[in-house]
């Protein structure tokens, strides 16, 4: 299997060159230059997860050095589960509602997967002796915390985290700030924005590149995407098996790695109807499926931060897919949430039932309690991005009572915060890498 860009003018790659370069040399996504087809009769059960997502990633990776490893890389890399359960309080007519659990993982949201996957697969693809791979990750919230949790104390990598300053929130500052050993935080005096902007610009720096190896693994690497796709097919596997019937998802979606990745495991075989896309207030991709323009524009600050994209990088792979707009239209619907309805669905679903939603998943619960009734009559399943704790600042106040901590994300508490202040500039950067020697 070979892999080229969106953007058509690079040279295609095999399955571990997409992985290392992460985004294709003129600046596209890297898509599969032929699709596998899957009977959902011979995949393995859904249940573990391990060896399905083996089975299913396999034939993206065939003819790679990989492709013999994925049992062991995914048996490692996926060591907590994904349940599929029911969404008590739906059962009215046919209506059948559950929530995929992606939340079981160290840092309890779902990019744990997609890091956890890529950290293992780079790790087989270092010789042994090579000089250090160091990882730049911009983060406004959950990716430098699964990036950093991947990556924390395996041989041969570095972890270089910058996060804008008092812009995430204390949760989600400690998981940041709370590795040491291979991994530097550096709280930027800036934007996410600016954050971005610093990795690209560090990537791209000859000095930088002459005292290590760089690497970036951001969510548009295809060792992210492939490992969430294996979940999308796990979960329609277990309903088509009980039902006889597809299943459809509700994605809580920001910058669209999840959802393309729901869209892939479809268009391979797997058993799977509609795929609603549930955003916050910014409204790029809703609009853009309404009127066919795309117009980007900075984002805008929501309860449900980790989805506060404007310009969703992913959605060129949606469009690389489907370049006709109706044809789009048809692949995916899109909705978009406002805070004011997140937070009374938060409140409501826990007076009503117990349940405690997180911000993100929120966003998907409401757009199902939107759907029309004629769309109901299937068999949904929300998609649980990540554990209310983590976002205990926002749902504690809406529910009136304290969370419990998953004893993951506890024991990430338990460990000493440390992390470094820079002004929001290459320079800087650069001077705090270069003066590191050793460190951890
Ligand atoms: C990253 C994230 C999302 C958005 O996922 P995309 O792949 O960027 O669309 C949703 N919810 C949570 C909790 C996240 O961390």
């Amino acid at each position: 299997m070979q892999y080229v860009s969106t953007r058509g003018n690079s040279p295609a790659v095999g399955f571990s060159a997409a992985l290392q370069r992460g985004l294709a040399p003129d600046g596209g996504l890297y898509v599969p230059d032929a699709w596998p087809s899957f009977d959902p009769a011979t995949l393995p059960p859904s249940d573990p997860l391990p060896p399905l997502a083996a089975a299913f990633i396999a034939p993206f990776a065939a003819g790679d050095v990989l492709q013999a490893q994925l049992p062991a890389i995914l048996a490692e890399a996926f060591n907590f589960p994904a349940p599929l359960r029911p969404v008590p309080g739906n059962d009215s007519g046919n209506e059948r509602l559950y929530v995929l659990e992606l939340v079981h993982g160290p840092t309890a949201a779902f990019k744990d997967f997609g890091a956890r996957f890529l950290a293992a697969s780079l790790a087989k693809l270092r010789p042994p002796g090579s000089r250090p791979l160091r990882i730049i990750v911009a983060t406004s919230g959950d990716t430098g915390g699964a990036v950093a949790a991947a990556f924390h104390r395996r041989p041969g990598f570095e972890v270089v985290v910058l996060y804008p300053k008092g812009l995430v929130s204390p949760t989600q500052e400690r998981q940041l700030t709370c590795w040491g050993g291979n991994v530097r935080s550096f709280a930027v005096l800036g934007t996410f924005d600016d954050c971005q902007r610093m990795a690209k610009e560090a990537l791209a720096d000859a000095e930088l590149r002459a005292s290590s190896e760089l690497s970036s693994a951001n969510s548009i690497n295809l060792g992210r995407l492939l490992p969430q796709a294996s979940y999308y097919a796990a979960a329609s596997l277990e309903i088509w098996r009980k039902h006889g019937q597809r299943a459809s998802f509700i994605i809580p979606s920001g910058n669209l790695g999840n959802s393309v990745a729901c869209v892939w495991a479809r268009k391979v075989g797997l058993p799977i109807d509609e795929i609603l896309l549930a955003h916050n207030v910014n409204r790029t991709v809703p609009e853009y499926l309404e009127t066919g323009q795309l117009r980007t524009r900075p984002s805008v600050a929501t309860l449900a931060s980790a989805m506060d994209v404007g310009a969703p990088s992913n959605l060129e792979r949606l469009a690389f897919l489907h370049p006709d707009i109706d044809d789009l239209r048809h692949a995916v619907s899109a909705t978009s949430v406002t805070d004011e309805e997140i937070s009374a669905r938060i409140r409501t679903e826990h007076a009503a039932h117990g349940l405690v939603w997180c911000p993100h998943t929120a966003v998907a619960a409401e757009a199902y309690r939107k759907l029309p009734q004629e769309r109901r009559d299937k068999h949904w399943v929300i998609v649980g991005t990540a554990h209310a704790a983590k976002f205990r600042e926002i749902v504690e106040p809406l529910i009136g009572r304290r969370l419990g901590m998953p004893s993951a994300l506890q024991a990430l508490f338990d460990r000493p915060s440390q992390f470094e202040e820079i002004p929001a500039s290459l320079e800087a950067l650069r001077a705090a890498l270069q003066a590191s020697g050793t460190h951890g």
